[in-house]
Formats: structure tokens, sequence, C-alpha cells
């Protein structure tokens, strides 16, 4: 169509004039044509799969690093965008170690790997141990649950066993330790932290398939033969970490004269004591320990107000995913794994949310993270929350995307975990205002809220969440429901690509929804609270 050029300057005059327009300039309309067009790129096979401590992460920082210098955005880290995330991979030498479990004067007969599994919680090569053990329950110090493990007892240097999971519901407590859900105290990672405070030298885990959620197969692959990494400056973790089968333990504790059965129903009460065994660990420890930097990314739109301005919402995603892997001695094996959903779609969605939020800036300033080594036990979100870029006392919120909708639209948005702060209310003010309604919570047993890089900032009191795109879907939707359980397969899989037919409406929407609840608490009156009695109901760190 021609329009003359009298009419589309008069066309243009009136918008410059009409007050609607200086309005639009404050709407925040996530675009899916970058969104797209990041997407591509970061799961792209040129990436190699953003693994860490390889080029492909490498590449990913100097891309995200880029886009946001191309966007104005403001470095988060003084001049730079970069922080250093200093991270050791450590694998444990079994051949070049001696350490035995002793009970009764005698070793046991057990193997790494099949029996037990160990590794250095402190990124350092050598250990030598001859420490007693002592059997701790579930390693609990749960003030909140009025329940506590320890009961004073001095654990310094020794080596406790412990359960994993948590204590279970009975008929008189049904709601302890949030009955079938699983609370943090449950967590592996929170034995090991809670033995650190304890002053142990290291903890071993009793391994069963019920307590832990998964097979021994799972930790046998995931402790022996492999680099595993952890921060550099071990401070997570005790000199010793590792796990038993249970049949290992029943053997220990066997020949150190006690009845495991026992113990363990000893374990269910809060009366119980810590039990030294007639048993100690012996012997070396070796593992090859490299150091290596990776970075966080992370750029801010400062806040239009003059106070609120030093006040921030934290958007965060973990760019980093499985990297290269052995091709297993196939030459013709796809070994990238290009983590196209996990979590290509949350790194490009925060770079289609920056640039809106850039646009149409809101009161308080808006950080968005990117966060590295997600896969390796949340350590970039780890290292952020250990050395923030911004006092925790003064960031709002944190909001995380992780893995989005790759399928279509839905009329529901998941915000598991908000309900317990402030941000549970916003969230579904934020839901109502694009007509959407929150998913239905579903009793968390194996601890979700724990596993994804807002939990690093919840852990130090910033009320955090992850938001998860919805499982509703409009159109099609018994179609979009097998697409979404198809997707299971991918999982941390190396087809977890990439497929231009992708129908991205769903990612836009999660991305816009996470942008719309942000500029709520970014312009809200005060920063958003726990709710009183939670587990991390603690002051900002
Ligand atoms: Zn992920």
């Amino acid at each position: 169509m021609k329009t003359s050029f009298a009419a589309s300057a008069l066309a243009m005059s009136l918008a410059l004039a009409l007050p609607a327009h200086a309005d639009a300039g404050k709407t925040a309309v996530v675009q899916e044509a970058p969104l797209r067009a990041h997407l591509q790129f970061l799961s792209s096979d040129l990436l190699e799969g953003r693994g860490t401590g390889q080029r492909g992460g490498d590449l990913t920082v100097a891309y995200l690093e880029s886009q946001a210098l191309a966007l104005g955005l403001k470095p988060g880290n003084g001049d730079s965008y970069r922080q250093p995330v200093r991270i050791a991979g450590v694998k444990t030498l079994p051949a070049d170690s001696t350490l035995k479990l002793e009970a009764g004067g005698k070793p046991l007969d057990i193997a790494f790997g099949k029996d037990w599994v160990y590794s250095p919680g402190d990124a350092t090569a050598a250990h030598s141990f001859n420490a007693g053990l002592v059997f701790v329950g579930y390693g609990i110090n749960a003030p909140d649950e009025q329940w506590n493990d320890y009961k004073g007892v001095d654990l310094k240097g020794k080596i406790l066993i412990m359960l994993v999971n948590d204590p279970q519901p009975t008929a008189e407590q049904p709601n302890r330790f949030n009955g079938k859900g699983l609370t943090y105290y449950g967590r592996w990672t929170y034995k090991y932290e809670e033995a650190q405070r304890q002053g142990a030298a290291g903890v071993l885990l009793i391994h069963t398939t019920a307590s832990a959620s998964y097979g021994w197969s799972v930790i046998q692959n995931s402790w022996s033969g492999v680099e595993r990494f952890q921060l550099a400056a071990g401070t997570l973790g005790t000199p010793l970490q590792g796990w038993l089968t249970d049949d290992t333990a029943r053997a220990l504790f066997t020949a150190a004269g006690q009845d495991l059965d026992t113990l363990r129903a000893a374990a269910e009460k809060q009366d119980f004591q810590p039990v030294a065994l007639t048993a100690k660990l012996n012997g070396e420890m070796r593992a090859a320990v490299r150091k290596i930097e990776q970075s966080n990314v992370a750029a801010v739109v400062p806040g239009t107000d003059p106070k609120l301005k030093d006040e921030v919402v934290i958007y965060s995603a973990h760019w980093d995913h499985l990297g290269i892997q052995s091709n297993g001695g196939d030459a013709q094996a796809d070994v990238i794994y290009n983590g196209a959903v996990d979590n290509a779609s949350g790194s490009a969605a925060l770079l289609a949310m920056a640039a809106e939020a850039k646009r149409a800036p809101a009161k308080r300033s808006q950080m968005f993270l990117w966060v590295a080594a997600e896969e390796q036990g949340l350590l970039g979100s780890s290292a952020y929350a250990a050395s923030p870029l911004w006092p925790l006392k003064k960031t709002a919120a944190n909001l995380n995307l992780d893995s989005l909708n790759f399928i279509g639209v839905t009329r529901d948005i998941g915000a598991q975990g908000s309900e317990r702060t402030e941000l549970g209310k916003l969230a579904d003010v934020a839901a109502k205002q694009m007509g959407l309604r929150i998913a239905a919570a579903k009793p968390d047993l194996a601890g979700g809220y724990f596993r994804s890089d807002h939990f690093s900032f919840a852990k130090n009191g910033v009320p955090a969440f992850s938001i998860t795109s919805g499982r509703d879907y409009v159109k099609d939707p018994e179609g979009a429901q097998a697409k979404a359980a198809a997707y299971g397969k991918r999982y941390h899989q190396v087809s977890d690509e990439y497929d231009p037919s992708w129908d991205l409406s769903g990612m836009v929407q999660t991305a816009q929804y996470t942008l719309n609840l942000g500029r709520l608490i970014a312009n809200g009156a005060k920063l958003p609270e726990w709710k009183a009695g939670d587990a991390f109901a603690v002051p900002r760190n």
C-alpha cells in the first residue's frame, strides 16, 4: 500500500503527540524473534554444549557478554560483565588410595565403586585419615523442627555415618519435616554442609534406593571414574565425602557389634543420641585436582527511582550444560550435549527480557544473571551468593528460569516455591494480569526446590523461586502432553537439540510472565519477605 508523504508525516506527528505513545515506552513486551535467535545460536553445535571448563563454555560467556554490551546494559561487576567462579575438578584415584574401613580390628573387604565411593569435599589432592566413625542418624540440626541429631556431642575430626532423607511422618506427627515431602535437611548436600559446621573430617551416607530416590548406579556413575566439580575454596565440604551401599553399611555395623535396623529406628526419634562405633577410617585418599575459572555473567538495568534504584531484582538462568563428552569408542556417535531446552532456553529468554527491561526500566534496578556450572551442583549461583555483586540485603528477589516450554502457550504457569514468601501473592497478581492461573503445587517429594539456582539465594534469605512453564496447553492438549512427555527421554541426552519447527509462543509467555512479575516486585512499595515459620525465613544475609 502506498501512503502519501503528507499522510504518513501526519500519522507520525499524531503518534508522537499522543500520550499513549509515552506510555507504550513503559510496557515491556518480550519479542519472539530475538529469543529464537539466541536460542538457536546457544544450542548450536558451534557452542559445543556449553560445557564447564570447555571451549564451548568460554564461547557462551563471550556471546552473553557481547549481547549485554550490544543491548546497552550496565556491567554487573564494576566495569566487567564477568564474575569469576573458581571451581575445582576433582577425580578420586582409588588405585593410588589406601583408604579402608576397619571394624572389630579388621578391614572390611569392600571395593571402590561397587561397595562405596569417596572423594575430597575440599578440593585437596591428598588426605590421610585415622578417624573414628560415629553414627549420627539423619545428621540434622533443625531449630525450626526442634530437632538436633548431634546433641552437642564433639564430633571434631570424626567420620560421620548418616542416613539420607529426613525423619518420616508418624501417626502423632504426620507433618514433621514436611510429611512425605522432602525438606532441605533430607538432601545429601545439606548433610555435607552440616557435617562441616560440626567440624567433622568426613561423611559417609548410607544409600538405599527408597531414601535417595535413585539407585546405587546413579551414585556409582557420578562418583567413580569421573571428574566432579566443586567450588575451589572448598567452602561447602568436609575433607572426605562419600556413600556406602546398604550392604556395606550393614557389614560395617555388624562387625562393630551394632544392629543397623535398631539404630535406624532410633534415628526416627527426637531423643536420638550419636553412637560412636568401634570402627575407624584409615589410610590415604588421593585425587586428581584441576582448578579452573568459569564466569557468571551479570548485566544491570538501573532503576529510575532515585532511592529504590539501590535495590535490585535478579533474574537468573544457568548458561552451562554438559558440553562434549567421550564417544565411548564410537567415532560416529554424537558427542555434543546441546542442552537446547536445558538451558539455552532460559539463557535466551533472559536476553530477550533484558532488551525490554532496558527499553522500559522499573523503579528498582534489575540484574540479569547468567550463572555458570549449575549442572555441577549449583556452583555459579553458590559462588554468587558467597560474594554477591549487589548486597543481598538490597536484593528484593531472585526469579530463576531453567528449561522452558517449546510446545505452545498454556493457561497456567508454575510458581512452586513462591508460596514460601510474599512473592506468592505477587505471582498470583502477575498471572491474573495475563489471564493465567498458577499451576496447582505438587508435593515436593524429591526436593525440587533445593535443586535449582534460585536456592542459592533462598539459603541466604532472599525470597526466590524458579518460574516454570505451564502444562495446560491451549492448542492440541493431547499432542502437546505427548511432546512434553517425550522430552523426558531427551533430558540430559545429546538429543536435547533445537528444532526450528518449535512453537516458541509458550517460551515467550513464560519470559513475559517472569518479566512482569519482576517488574511488579521492582515497582512495589517494599521488599518481599519470607512467611514466618518457613525453614528459610532468615534475614537476608
Ligand atoms: Zn538446567
